[in-house]
């Protein structure tokens, strides 16, 4: 059982504090996405936990040992960089044995294994190549076969697959999820994705200026973002956020009426709602009545946006339906649909 734990664990450089305080126990066998925007502090809370890097405070437990004071090479670790870290003159075979060379692995073993690792990346016909005469996805897989090849505790990823083009990133990614799947390896990812993070991981751990936001299964954080920063921040488009205030239960911003919010304080108030839990018609009738701001076909459906007051707020109509700027749109959303949020605070009412 091979778990990690993070205990308080704080990174300052001088007076700037880079990770604070975070806490957090991963399973054995859990896939944990750290997600957030450039500079939250995601790949420096991975550096800590592969050795990288020191934590100022706090401690790292990976399974029932405390790491703090173990070199990477001890850790029983292996990472994955979005740049590969190949060595061009290895070939691909040698590449991936490489790391059971430098450990001193008994080496009657490493043909069987370099080969079982590079069938699972289905690799088996590059062997005789050099990285140079590989595209960047079959690279990044010679990286994933490398890391394989250890039979780590522990799988860390770095924006594994940020050099990817779209649609290679879509394939490797269903790999990279199968994968671990099939080898059952607890694995710590870190993107500025939200939806690689959505798809891959059994948990996401939101971060934003070096805090956790929201720690929660993809339904979870999807369903009910615990602050507006994570509200804005899952989905595509985020979730519509609106300044208002609530009154008895009824919500208004300009522009903006939606009754039937009960249990909520008076005051000053985010309202929120997903573009699929409002419902578009032309002319008056919903909560939301403005001008079309902008109309975007998106295939499957067509998204409607309008202006209440500083905000633009879309909701997602049937693909058939059809307006120009500035016609007159309601969008009818229902207390169900709402998610109300503290003005001061960000954080969620409930
Ligand atoms: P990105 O997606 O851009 O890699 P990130 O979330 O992984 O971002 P980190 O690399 O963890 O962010 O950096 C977190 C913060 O710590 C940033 O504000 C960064 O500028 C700062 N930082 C990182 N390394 C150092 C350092 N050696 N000295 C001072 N500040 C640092």
């Amino acid at each position: 059982m091979v778990g990690v734990v993070l205990r308080n664990v704080t990174k300052r450089w001088g007076s700037f504090t880079g990770v604070h305080a975070v806490d957090l126990v991963i399973g054995d066998r859990e896939f944990v996405v750290f997600l957030g925007p450039s500079g939250c502090g995601k790949t420096t809370t991975m550096r800590m936990i592969a050795g990288l890097e020191d934590p100022s405070d706090g401690e790292i437990l990976i399974g029932d040992r405390v790491v703090n004071d173990l070199e990477p090479k001890d850790r029983d670790v292996a990472m994955v960089f979005q740049n590969y870290g190949l060595y061009p003159n290895l070939t691909v075979y040698e590449n991936i044995r490489f790391p059971l060379k430098v450990r001193r692995v008994d080496a009657s073993t490493h043909d069987a294994r370099v080969r079982k690792a590079a069938a699972m990346v289905e690799l088996g016909d590059l062997l005789h190549r050099r990285p140079k005469e590989l595209s960047g996805g079959q690279r990044q897989r010679v990286a994933l076969a490398r890391a394989i090849v250890r039979e780590p505790a522990v799988f860390l990823m770095d924006e594994p697959l940020s050099n990817l083009d779209a649609k290679l990133r879509v394939s490797t990614r269903a790999q990279i999820k199968n994968l671990q799947h099939e080898l059952k390896v607890t694995t710590i990812y870190v993107t500025h994705d939200q939806i690689e993070a959505m798809t891959l991981a059994d948990r996401v751990v939101v971060m934003n200026k070096g805090r956790f936001q929201q720690v929660g299964t993809p339904t979870e954080i999807y369903d009910r973002p615990a602050n507006t920063f994570v509200a804005g921040f899952i989905g595509s488009p985020a979730m519509n956020l609106m300044d208002g205030a609530v009154a008895a239960g009824v919500f208004e911003a300009p522009g903006v009426r939606v009754p039937g919010l009960v249990g909520y304080p008076d005051g000053p108030a985010t309202l929120g709602f997903r573009a699929e839990d409002a419902e578009v018609a032309a002319g008056p009738g919903g909560e939301i009545a403005a001008p079309v701001y902008s109309i975007e076909l998106l295939g499957d459906a067509t998204l409607v946006s309008v202006r209440v007051g500083p905000a633009l707020v879309a909701a997602r109509a049937p693909k058939t339906f059809r307006a120009e700027i500035g016609d007159p749109v309601s969008f009818r959303i229902g207390a169900a649909g709402c998610h109300v949020f503290d003005s001061a605070s960000g954080e969620r009412i409930e």
